[in-house]
C-alpha cells in the first residue's frame, strides 16, 4: 500500500527481527493513520535533502519492540517514528546536522541521533516530547546528550 509517493507501507513496517522471530508487524488500524503522518513527514525530509531516504526501522509491533530492546515507551510502538539514513546526502550526522535547524519547519516533532554500539542513524518522530529541551538530542550507549554530538 502507497502511503506517500515514496513511501510505501511495507517500507515502515519491515522488520529483519519480526521475520527472523516469526513475529507479526501488521500494525493495528488505529496506527494506519497516523503511519501516513509518518509517511508526509518523511516526504518533506526527502524534499528537504533531495535525495532517497532509507527506513531502518518504522512501526514495530509491541512484541517486534520488545526483541529489538525498545523501550515500553517507544514512539515506533505506536507508528509515530522512523530511524532513517539518506547515504545519498551524507553520513547520519551530517543528515542529523543538515535537519536540526529545520524541526519546526519540517514538522519533526524530535529528532535523535543514535549512535550505538559502532552503529548510526537518525531516529525522527513526529510527536513532540514533553520537554521543549529533548526536541533534538543525541543518544549513544552512555545516554542522552543535548543538541547533535559526535563524540568528537
Ligand atoms: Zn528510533
Amino acid at each position: 500500500m502507497q502511503l506517500t509517493p515514496h513511501f510505501t507501507l511495507a517500507e515502515l513496517t519491515a522488520s529483519n527481527t519480526a521475520q527472523r522471530e516469526g513475529l507479526d508487524n501488521t500494525p493495528a488500524p488505529e496506527i494506519l493513520p497516523r503511519l501516513v503522518l509518518l509517511a508526509q513527514m518523511l516526504e518533506r525530509i526527502r524534499t528537504q535533502l533531495d535525495v532517497p531516504i532509507i527506513v531502518t526501522s518504522g512501526y514495530r509491533a509491541p512484541a517486534v519492540n520488545k526483541a529489538v530492546g525498545g523501550v515500553t515507551s517507544s514512539d515506533h510502538q505506536q507508528g509515530h517514528a522512523a530511524d532513517i539514513v539518506a547515504p545519498g546526502y551524507g553520513t547520519p550526522l551530517q543528515v542529523a546536522r543538515a535537519l536540526a535547524p529545520l524541526v519546526s519547519v519540517l514538522g519533526i516533532g524530535q529528532l535523535i541521533y543514535e549512535r550505538v554500539g559502532g552503529k548510526y542513524w537518525v531516529h525522527v518522530s513526529t510527536r513532540v516530547p514533553e520537554r521543549p529541551a529533548n526536541r533534538v538530542i543525541t543518544m549513544t550507549g552512555q545516554g542522552a546528550q543535548l543538541g547533535i554530538q559526535d563524540g568528537h
